[in-house]
């Protein structure tokens, strides 16, 4: 079949098989019921449980394997218990992104009326912005290269303007194409620190090189301490924020945050030529093995990457049923009969991606 996509699969740790398999299924019926598309998964191994088994996070088959494919699914690694020999945890999924230059970490962050989360919106407001967050430098730049000695401690934030400058276009374009469809008010804001550090105020000025070739957008700056004030005072009020790597995993766990935690908050690390689509939360051990975690943000990442396949191929049957899957999911939201504990209901993994499943009537 012509349109049709390998996705490279990576289970990874804690509770990523338990999220993984009931949104590959779901993928599947969904792709074996569409007349203008194919899906292909092959799993790849790696993670912490993979490290401690064979002393490799990250294979290069596995690595080889995401190279290979159209688009990349992973849920979550690392174990609290699971280090390398200098105590840092094992987090392949940022070395996917390196490796695979993928600069450009969206995170969604939208909060719809009767979707349970612990702001209460004000009558006619609604979530609904992106941030992203710059994935491959910043102050993860030395990540496990830091120097350590016995009275000091560096890391170094590097900021490129090749980076930067892909960064920016690419939060400009999804204004705009936000804008286009009706549901952004095409405006980019650039979350920095300019005022204190001259790294950001390079950063600031390539984001106001990009911002002259988009007359037809707004854009503007916050530095991030303020940032962290207004997402919480009047996030309604935003469309894009671009940051720095740092910044925006702080910030992005304060957007999941506002959708009623980590469970809820898909993710996509995007480059010009591959993309990794995962939920915002991690391994969650503590409650892994049990059937209790939220499968949702996961089934949500799954939809961006049917989205961001449809846009790359230019096919409709994707884009269609990105939008199902993320309309499955909001209405299991809203109908509030199979949320997981961390939502206040009692539904286990399973049940609530069932309850999925059958709003998108899938066997
Ligand atoms: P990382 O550093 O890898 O992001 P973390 O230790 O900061 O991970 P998580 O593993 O995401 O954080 O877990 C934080 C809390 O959120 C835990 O109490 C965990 O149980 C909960 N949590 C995370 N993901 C889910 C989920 N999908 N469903 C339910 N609870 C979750």
């Amino acid at each position: 079949m012509q349109n049709a996509y390998q996705i490279a699969v990576f289970p990874g740790d804690g509770i990523g098989p338990e999220i993984t398999a009931p949104t590959v299924e779901i993928l599947q019926s969904l792709a074996d019921a569409a007349p203008d598309y194919a899906l292909h998964f092959a799993e790849a191994p790696a993670g912490a449980g993979h490290y401690r088994d064979t002393g490799t996070a990250l294979p290069a088959s596995s690595l080889a394997l995401a190279r290979a494919s159209d688009a990349i699914l992973l849920s979550a690694m690392g174990l609290p218990d699971v280090r390398y020999p200098d105590g840092t945890e094992i987090t392949p999924q940022i070395d996917l992104r390196m490796e695979l230059s993928l600069f450009a970490g969206v995170r969604p962050v939208t909060l719809r009326p009767g979707q349970p989360g612990p702001l209460t919106l004000p009558p006619g407001k609604t979530i609904d912005f992106v941030l992203i967050r710059e994935s491959t430098e910043g102050l993860f730049f030395t990540k496990g290269r830091g120097e350590v000695t016995n009275t000091e401690a560096r890391e170094t934030l590097r900021i490129t303007r090749d980076t930067s400058e892909k960064l920016f276009r690419f939060a400009f374009d999804l204004a705009a194409r936000r804008k286009a469809s009706g549901r952004g008010k095409g405006r980019v804001t650039c979350v920095d620190k300019a005022n204190v550090f001259r790294a950001f105020a390079f950063f600031r000025k390539i984001f106001e090189e990009e911002a002259a070739r988009h007359p037809d957008l707004t854009a503007d700056h916050a530095y991030v301490d303020a940032m962290a004030l207004w997402m919480v005072q009047r996030p309604w009020d935003f469309d894009v924020l671009v940051t720095e790597n740092m910044f925006g995993d702080i910030l992005s766990d304060l957007g999941a945050g506002l959708m009623g935690g980590l469970g809820m908050a898909p993710s996509a690390d995007i480059g010009l030529d591959h993309a990794v689509f995962q939920p915002c939360h991690g391994t969650a051990p503590d409650i892994a093995g049990q059937g209790l975690a939220n499968p949702f943000a996961m089934l949500l990442s799954a939809a961006m990457m049917l989205d961001w396949l449809g846009d790359k191929h230019d096919n409709d049957g994707l884009r269609r049923d990105g939008n199902r899957l993320r309309q499955a999911v909001e209405q299991v939201i809203a109908e509030g009969a199979a949320l997981t504990r961390d939502l206040g209901g009692t539904a286990g993994t399973r049940a609530a991606a069932d309850a999925v499943a059958r709003a998108l009537s899938l066997p």
